[in-house]
């Protein structure tokens, strides 16, 4: 179809930097690739930390890699109840006055002031997917799903358009738990 779109889902996840992944797992570390995900470059590393709000804690959260200039906690709405911090739906980059958490690694850890998001669902195309869809960057459109039991309608979902993107649509796990969108699941983008 011309105006469908893979969906893909979020699991929680964590973005740092050089000297935070320091921080956490020692002097010299570095991530290393567990898994490659969709977006060109981008992967799932072996490197897990704790998240602990002031409510509970979660274990074993993957960070993705490769580095970024900013560290960020990427949850769901029900792991934002869990933890006891509020949430705060953002573009991904977009942390200023978001809350903060404590980080738990291997070799020590880190107090986060703000940083910890769910992030809205967006839609990544290259400039030549863009087109072809009649999209441009920042557009706000919806896109419906069509799945086994629970389709629905999202909205407020954003266009993201970068010649390093591949086409792909992100939700996190609230999300995709509501829709019961499964592997190869495609959505269709209304505007
Ligand atoms: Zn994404």
């Amino acid at each position: 179809m011309g105006n469908s779109v893979l969906i893909e889902t979020s699991a929680r996840h964590v973005h740092v930097t050089e000297a935070d992944l320091i921080k956490l797992f020692g002097e010299g570390a570095t991530l290393t690739v567990k898994k490659m995900l969709s977006q060109p470059g981008q992967f799932a590393s072996e490197q897990k930390v704790t998240l602990v709000g002031p409510k509970k804690e979660i274990a074993n959260v993957s960070i993705l890699g490769p580095c970024r200039k900013a560290t960020q906690v990427e949850i769901s709405a029900t792991d934002a109840r869990t933890l006891g911090v509020d949430i705060v739906v953002r573009e991904s980059g977009d942390i200023k006055g978001t809350p903060g958490i404590k980080l738990v690694g291997p070799a020590g850890e880190l107090e986060l002031t703000e940083g910890v998001i769910v992030a809205k669902r967006h839609i990544h195309l290259t400039p030549e997917d863009a087109k072809e869809f009649g999209l441009e960057d920042k557009q706000v459109v919806s896109v419906k799903v069509d799945s086994e039991c629970r389709s629905l309608i999202f909205g407020d979902v954003v266009v993201r358009v970068n010649a390093n993107f591949a086409k792909a649509m992100h939700i996190d796990t609230d999300e995709s738990n509501a829709a019961c969108v499964a592997m190869g699941t495609y959505g269709e983008i209304i505007k």
